[in-house]
């Protein structure tokens, strides 16, 4: 039996696990889950699972969620503050820890896992993009063990030789095909780009996402964070990491061997599958998954990425390649202008230009420590903040 926690339980990749760990209450015990401030969502998580603890980094909401409990005869005991999503993810009862916060608020909590030993089922990229060394140094030191979540590391992990582990550079591996669906404007006119409203951003044609992971898929943003993810997954330097447009999202990704074999992982487009491959790795459940009909499928389609209509992921690949501080940065920019896009004071097309804007006034420096990460982290969003409030100034 293995006890798991869950940071980010509310959202979608945290709702997906805890509907594979329903399939196998033989095999895993939910021991935390976490949550920023949806009260009621993790109420009704905590009345179906019985964690041992809850977390809500909003005190407000820990002091309602304790109240609920208390009257539903609840014995999950409720934790506030964004220290305790680290002492939650590094319990001795804990075995596994899913890191499913979005964004940079996932960086301590996730580290926390990695420090205390754990198996940890990665779907938090941006903690790895800021701080990609470090991070992998700590998998290393702290004997952790990394399982990739994110769809495409997960197929790219899946076609690895037997008995490979998360940051190993893999023998005879010649380049690493991420597959990217496009987004939802793939082929759109600038106009049309510059005219998208946050709800436009957040229909992704294959997957139902949190918002800001949607918008970072309609900028290609996310495929530039995950190349980055991938560079320091697969110890690959990212001119071995290439994306292909793949509009049916059935190919999740694939790997060129040096004797020209090409292997990959198909499936349907389905989160369950890797957080069940993460949960169960080697061996394989249920995860509630239809077969793939390839007859339904029919065709596979595979293109080179408009790097000049998205000019997000040419900034990331950049960043990969520049390595230092250039990543970090990327993600400190991008999160702040996405969240000024989501509430309706950015337009979309700006979200590139903040970014670069904000890389180009932040020199490249080594980050040699997780204090370092942060106070470069805060710098590039006070800047990335001013710069898109100049640009909110401006008339349409
Ligand atoms: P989401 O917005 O649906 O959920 C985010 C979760 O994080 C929620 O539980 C929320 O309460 C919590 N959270 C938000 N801000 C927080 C804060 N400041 N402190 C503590 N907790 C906070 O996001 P999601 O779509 O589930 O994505 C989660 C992560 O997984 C992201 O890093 C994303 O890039 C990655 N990911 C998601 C998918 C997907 O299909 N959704 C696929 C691949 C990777
Ligand atoms: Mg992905």
């Amino acid at each position: 039996m293995k006890g798991v926690t869950i940071l980010g339980a509310t959202g979608s990749i945290g709702v997906s696990t805890l509907d594979v760990l329903a399939r196998h209450p033989d095999r895993y015990r939910v021991v935390a889950l976490t949550a920023r401030g949806d009260v009621e969502r993790l109420l009704q998580q905590c009345l179906a699972h019985h964690p041992r603890y809850a977390v809500m980094v909003e005190e407000a909401a820990a002091r309602e969620l304790r109240a609920k409990l208390k009257q539903h005869g609840e014995k999950t005991e409720v934790l506030a503050g964004a220290r305790a999503l680290e002492e939650v993810a590094a319990l001795a009862e804990c075995d596994y820890v899913m890191a499913a916060i979005v964004g940079a608020a996932g960086l301590l909590a996730t580290l926390a896992a990695v420090k205390a030993g754990k198996r940890v089922l990665l779907a938090n990229k941006e903690s790895l993009v800021m701080t990609g060394a470090l991070f992998m140094r700590a998998v290393r030191d702290h004997g952790a063990e990394l399982l990739p979540i994110d769809s495409e590391h997960n197929a790219l992990f899946q076609c690895m030789p037997g008995g490979y582990r998360a940051g190993m550079q893999p023998p005879g591996v010649r380049r690493l095909l991420l597959t990217c669906s496009g987004g939802p404007f793939r082929g759109w006119s600038r106009e049309q780009r510059r005219a998208v409203t946050p709800d436009q951003a957040c229909a992704h044609p294959r997957w139902k996402m949190g918002r800001k992971i949607s918008v970072d898929s309609a900028t290609l943003m996310n495929k530039g964070l995950e190349v980055n993810e991938a560079r320091w997954l697969f110890d690959l330097p990212a001119e071995r990491i290439e994306v292909v447009v793949h509009p049916q999202s059935v190919v999740h990704s694939l790997v060129e061997y040096a004797d020209g074999s090409v292997l990959a992982q198909l499936g349907n487009p389905d989160m369950r599958t890797p957080i069940a491959c993460g949960l169960a790795w080697p061996e394989r459940i249920q995860a509630g998954i239809e077969p793939l009909d390839l007859f339904s499928v029919a065709r596979l389609d595979f293109e080179p990425p408009d790097v000049g209509a998205f000019p997000c992921l040419g900034l990331a690949i950049e960043a990969a390649k520049a390595g230092g501080s250039a990543p970090l940065v990327l993600n400190a920019a991008n999160e702040i202008s996405v969240q000024a896009f989501l509430s309706g004071k950015l337009r979309f097309t700006a979200i590139a230009e903040v970014v670069d804007e904000t890389l180009q006034r932040c020199a490249l420096a080594a980050v040699d420590s997780i204090e370092a990460v942060l106070e470069r982290d805060r710098r590039a969003r006070r800047l990335a903040t001013d710069f898109a409030v100049k640009l909110m100034e401006q008339p349409a």
